[in-house]
């Protein structure tokens, strides 16, 4: 391969991963033939309710799925670079992990070692995967800690975790994903825990870091208010499938599946204060017992025949997005009100 093919060529491509979980009911399809691509500078959100199997995803693609209850299925493919990861040796997989591709997640404890300062913490995965000598590991540091905005980062070195407050440790969490330079980061639920001001420092945070180092983020979120600030694409998922790609422009302009207007009428808008919102009825269902046909069609206020006897693939739309719905072939069946968010203090 050329320099230019390799400088076009996806860093991430997801093609039709399966992860299954074996449980005393069957086996829980959580990831079910999921694909996507990500490119160098780029930030794909991947949203959905909880139970949706975005967290699941994110683990898979790292090689962290728990075993033995859960399985890679045969024919996923996960290629970084080229090189495909499904069935890659462990030795691999732990390099891959902190220096390819790094991770954060919703709750820094439990990720950071209590025992251990947040210095000998972030210096560990400098030294193991830039191999530089202790002093250096540790100036490196030193300078990561207070590019995150650790106030005295060389004295806050020596603090530990629970000396913390939450958002000073995902910023902690955050220095140790990125002091190794990776390519990749996938970030799930970053600032749930976090209050509004602290949530939108780190999401500032992130994309300042993203554009200095140029790497692409994987945002794993169930707040669609997250991905509007920071994605450029978005993938939404629901039942272990995705069912709507688009740019986020295009997405927050005119949601094409069922799914993604339901969880956007959820969503409070601050220039409309007595706005109703509306959720989603029902629950996501079980990932022993899928729905046949549209695995949405339960909660669907637009099912019709067609969505109860077979499921639709990933239709393109009219935008250059693609949802996963029967309404892309018949939009004439859509009904004009459905999950639409009304104002509020109305008879
Ligand atoms: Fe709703 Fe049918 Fe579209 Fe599924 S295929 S999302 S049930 S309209």
């Amino acid at each position: 391969m050329d320099a230019a093919s390799r400088r076009d060529m996806p860093l991430l491509e997801v093609e039709e991963l399966s992860t299954w979980f074996r449980t005393r009911s069957g086996d829980a399809h959580a990831v079910d033939g999921v694909s996507f691509q990500l490119r160098a500078g780029e930030t794909l959100g991947l949203v959905g309710e909880s139970g949706s199997g975005k967290s699941v995803t994110a683990l898979s693609l790292l090689g962290l799925v728990p075993r033995p209850a859960g399985r890679i299925v045969t024919g996923s493919s996960v290629r970084l670079r080229g090189e495909e990861l499904v069935g890659a040796d462990e030795r691999r997989l732990r390099a891959v992990r902190g220096g390819e591709i790094a991770m954060v997640f919703q709750e820094p404890m439990t990720s950071l070692n209590p025992v251990l300062t947040i210095g000998r913490q972030v210096e560990e995965g400098i030294r193991i995967h830039r191999r530089l000598p202790a002093n250096e590991a540790r100036s490196e540091a030193v300078r990561m800690l207070e590019r995150v905005g650790i106030p005295e980062p060389a004295d806050r070195i020596r603090a530990y975790p629970h000396q913390l407050s939450g958002g000073m440790r995902q910023r902690v969490m955050i220095a140790m994903a990125l002091a190794c330079r990776p390519s990749i980061l996938v970030a799930d639920e970053p600032t749930t825990a976090l209050d509004v001001t602290v949530q939108a420092q780190i999401l500032e945070l992130l994309l300042d870091l993203q554009r200095e180092l140029g790497m692409a983020i994987l945002l794993i979120t169930h707040d669609l208010g997250v991905v509007a600030e920071v994605a450029d694409r978005v993938a939404v998922m629901y039942a272990g499938r995705i069912v709507e790609t688009a740019t986020v422009e295009d997405l927050f302009e005119a949601p094409a599946h069922p799914y993604t207007a339901g969880l956007m009428a959820a969503v409070p808008d601050p220039d409309r204060p007595a706005q109703r919102l509306t959720a989603i009825p029902g629950n996501v269902p079980e990932p022993t017992r899928w729905p046949d046909g549209c695995r949405f069609h339960p909660r669907c206020p637009h099912a019709w025949e067609r969505c109860r006897g077979a499921e639709p693939g990933l239709l393109e739309t009219a935008a250059g997005g693609r949802s996963r719905c029967w309404l892309i072939e018949e939009p004439d069946r859509r009904l004009p009100t459905a999950f639409s968010s009304g104002t509020g203090g109305e008879p």
